[in-house]
């Protein structure tokens, strides 16, 4: 949707659809049959601005709002979801966080080469046991007083980046288990001794974005990577997912968009009986269907945008966008590959990678459930 749309906000969704289409779409299914991801694009992102879209420019970054956030991660998202999430992730958690809580000198030294895109972010609030309920989290940073910072224990399951990232900002335990002012926010660089990548996840879609645990044994952190004051981690997570939702929102629609465009083309290329299948009425209803509810979802999706650009709550809108996008996302990929047919069952196809990688979008960042909790509890909150 061109929503009024600046001629800036424009020529940066031309250039970046068009890199997608040269240097991601040739190789997205090589990337996902290997699960592997490609380090090199994200450098390469990085001197376009794609790495540090929402930083300042005096710390190396584009310096753009969310509206053209959303733009790029759509773009990427119409060409390969995992490319993608990574490139949400790196944003707008990592990346965000240390923008948004870290001190002046910690942006300094933290923020430069995670936007030139030479460092990748990773951020590390899931654990095996506490995904959804986050506060029950069991990695433990603990006081040494003596050396003058903390030593984390513990593991964080389900990161993107996990094993490939050379910065994290990791929230750990450092005060009583449900104290929601018992969590702390750290960044953590790869060398620091004590912290190694674990086991990576084999998964059904999203394949070319690493998801994988981070271990921390006996990993000393000094008092200055502590991310704004101790205790105010958990507070300081929730606001960052206020924003990582408009992420996922934006990813699922970029999904929609390319499972969409793609069945469309196919409806009017396939013909059986001896017309498209396209000028059936039956697949003509599920072509309105899917572009009307991606439409709606996108209206949604600009809300939050513009909210947050003005700097207004966003926490009850970013969750209706992305349970709304993410829900949207999953039914026109499923509906995608209905209207394949068989071919939509092969890889031959990109319906099945659109299929495959939308059910990422109504799990991370708070699943489709969690999301209702929310609104509701907004809504309520506002009676
Ligand atoms: C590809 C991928 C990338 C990820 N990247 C990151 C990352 O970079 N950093 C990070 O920290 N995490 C990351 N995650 C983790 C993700 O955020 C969690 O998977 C998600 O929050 C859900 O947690 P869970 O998997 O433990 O599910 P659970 O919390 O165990 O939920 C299981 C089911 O129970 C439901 N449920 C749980 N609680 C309630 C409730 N109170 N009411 C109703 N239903 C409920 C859920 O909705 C879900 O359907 C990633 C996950 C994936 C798959």
């Amino acid at each position: 949707m061109d929503f009024n749309f600046t001629e800036n906000q424009k020529a940066i969704q031309a250039s970046v659809r068009d890199f997608a289409q040269q240097h991601i779409l040739p190789n997205r299914m090589v990337w996902d049959e290997s699960q592997h991801m490609p380090r090199e694009l994200f450098r390469e992102m990085g001197a376009m601005g794609l790495m540090g879209l929402l930083v300042p420019e005096t710390y190396g970054g584009a310096g753009l709002g969310y509206f053209e956030y959303k733009i790029v991660i759509e773009e990427i998202a119409q060409v390969c979801g995992s490319i993608g999430l990574s490139v949400a992730a790196h944003n707008s958690l990592c990346t965000n966080h240390i923008l948004m809580f870290g001190s002046e000198d910690q942006k300094q030294r933290f923020l430069p080469s995670l936007a030139s895109g030479e460092h990748l972010g990773a951020w590390g609030l899931t654990e095996a046991n506490t995904g959804s309920d986050a506060m029950r989290m069991q990695c433990t940073a603990s006081r040494d007083e003596s050396r003058k910072g903390w030593v984390m224990n513990g593991t964080k399951n389900w990161i993107t980046h996990g094993i490939s990232a050379e910065i994290a900002v990791v929230l750990a335990r450092t005060g009583d288990l449900l104290d929601s002012r018992g969590i702390t926010a750290f960044v953590v660089r790869r060398e620091q001794a004590g912290f190694t990548g674990g086991k990576k996840e084999n998964k059904l879609g999203m394949r070319s974005s690493e998801t994988a645990e981070m271990v921390f044994t006996d990993c000393f952190i000094p008092d200055d990577q502590v991310l704004g004051t101790v205790g105010e981690g958990f507070v300081q997570a929730m606001k960052i997912l206020d924003g990582g939702r408009i992420s996922i929102a934006s990813l699922s629609l970029g999904i929609a968009k390319g499972a969409l465009k793609t069945a469309r083309d196919y409806s009017l290329e396939r013909e059986q009986f001896g017309q498209p299948i396209g000028r059936f009425q039956a697949i003509g209803f599920k072509l309105a269907d899917m572009h009307t509810t991606i439409e709606a979802a996108d209206l949604l999706t600009l809300k939050a945008c513009s909210l947050k650009e003005q700097g207004l709550p966003v926490t009850k809108v970013s969750a209706m966008a992305k349970y709304e996008a993410s829900e949207v996302c999953v039914k026109v990929a499923t509906e995608g590959v209905q209207i394949f047919g068989g071919y939509g069952y092969t890889k031959d196809f990109p319906a099945e990678k659109y299929y495959r990688d939308s059910k990422l979008c109504t799990i991370g960042e708070g699943t489709s459930e969690i999301q209702k909790i929310v609104i509701a509890r907004e809504l309520i909150r506002e009676e």
